[in-house]
């Protein structure tokens, strides 16, 4: 699944570490998934501080905003690969 922009870091909104592997909330549009950058949790605060203990975090969980899809993401090198999307 493409991004339309893909950003270049990604940080934490609760713990501000940069993220490797996280959760990234998106909005779809014609051209792919457009992430919110700003709404971005870490695994580990998902799972922890985020989401239901020991549960992935649900779309509503990490963001307020008009997002359609939440995107588990890896962060290698500068490059964001989304491994899943629900
Ligand atoms: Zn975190």
């Amino acid at each position: 699944m493409a991004l339309v922009t893909e950003p270049e870091t990604l940080d934490c909104a609760v713990c501000g570490d940069a993220i490797e592997s996280g959760y990234l909330a998106a909005t779809e549009t014609d051209d792919g998934d457009d992430p919110l950058p700003d709404d971005a949790v870490c695994d580990a605060c998902g799972f922890t501080e985020v989401g239901m203990h020991g549960c992935a975090p649900e779309l509503g969980d990490v963001t307020d905003a008009e997002a359609d899809v939440l995107l588990h993401v890896r962060v290698t090198d500068g490059s964001v690969e989304v491994l899943g999307r629900k």
